[in-house]
């Protein structure tokens, strides 16, 4: 099995998603290459960490050489070719096969053989990314949940393809950095999502049906016992994100019922307002 003990790391994406593998990367010690398509984004990834670190500081959560040196880790690069040394990508785009194909497919010419590809896809078929790779074998899912930093699960989701050294090297470096993963195969939505989509729904019926506000289904499920409502948690996710998920699954179970898109997802994207991360979504944020 391949030994990923302080390996290189290159993170392909800096959004919500690829700043927090990011950061979990570079806190347990390994030199991490941030990219992004989106001039700027890996840079303005890694000032934001830079003050979310020294925030923990101030608290005294983190010790002030244990922020600068994770820091330190994160090097924001504009060509991909300047990662061709990693041996583990983990990539943390946009929600769309097509365009992570395109991807892979070129990382594979710029890696070296035995790179693992992992794909924190939240519910695109590992399967079908990896069709028409050189080496499909080595590309895995690895489904990280939101904030990365925070929550410790993580899916390790093998497609067809997939070599089971492969998904064990990503359990075991998903341990090394704190996470508690658990083996997914790649069905539609894998686990996690696979339940989750229903409850999306129903919550996006109700509001579609104007029987209950966001602030009404989110005092709800929070007085329920649940961490964070409906609402609030597809603000977090992003709608845009989101949104594509569910088609995603509706699409993979035959337009299943159980699994179907909401007008409600269409209009917030279709307003661009995509949640916290650009300050609307059902709530507006600072
Ligand atoms: P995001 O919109 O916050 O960030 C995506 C980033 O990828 C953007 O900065 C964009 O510029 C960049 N990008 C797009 N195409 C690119 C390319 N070809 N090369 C390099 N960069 C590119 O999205 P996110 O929420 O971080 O989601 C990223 C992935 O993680 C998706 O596959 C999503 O399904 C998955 N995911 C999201 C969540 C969540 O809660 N948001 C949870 C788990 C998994």
């Amino acid at each position: 099995m391949t030994d990923l003990t302080n390996a290189p790391v290159l993170v392909v994406g800096a959004g919500i998603m690829g700043a927090g593998i990011a950061q979990v990367a570079a806190q347990a010690g390994h030199p991490v290459w941030l990219h992004d398509t989106r001039e700027g984004a890996a840079a303005s990834a890694k000032a934001a960490l830079a003050k979310t670190l020294q925030g923990l500081v101030d608290k005294g959560k983190l010790a002030a050489d244990a922020a600068e040196a994770a820091l330190a880790c994160i090097t924001p690069i504009s060509a991909l070719a300047e990662a061709a040394a990693a041996r583990v990508v983990v990539e943390a785009i946009v929600e769309n096969l097509e365009v992570k194909r395109g991807l892979f497919r070129d990382l594979e010419a710029l890696l070296a053989d035995d790179a693992i590809l992992a794909t924190n896809t939240s519910s695109i078929s590992v399967t079908a990314i990896a069709n028409g790779l050189r080496r499909p074998g080595r590309l895995v899912g690895m489904h990280f949940f939101n904030p990365v930093p925070l929550m410790k699960l993580v899916e390790v989701v093998s497609g067809l393809h997939t070599e089971p050294p492969v998904a064990e090297a990503i359990f075991t470096l998903s341990k090394a950095w704190g996470k508690v993963p658990v083996h997914a195969k790649s069905s539609p939505g894998f686990i996690v999502n696979r339940i989750a989509r229903p409850y999306y729904a129903e919550t996006l019926a109700l509001l579609q049906e104007q029987a209950a506000t966001p602030g009404v289904l989110d005092a709800c499920l929070r007085g329920a016992a649940f961490r964070m409502g409906p609402c609030e948690l597809m603000d977090l996710i992003g709608h845009d994100t989101n949104f594509a998920v569910t088609n995603s699954v509706y699409g993979a179970y035959f337009q299943d019922k159980r699994f179907g898109p909401s007008g409600v997802q269409r209009d917030l994207v279709d307003a661009g307002w995509l949640g916290r991360k650009n300050g609307r979504g059902f709530y507006t944020y600072p």
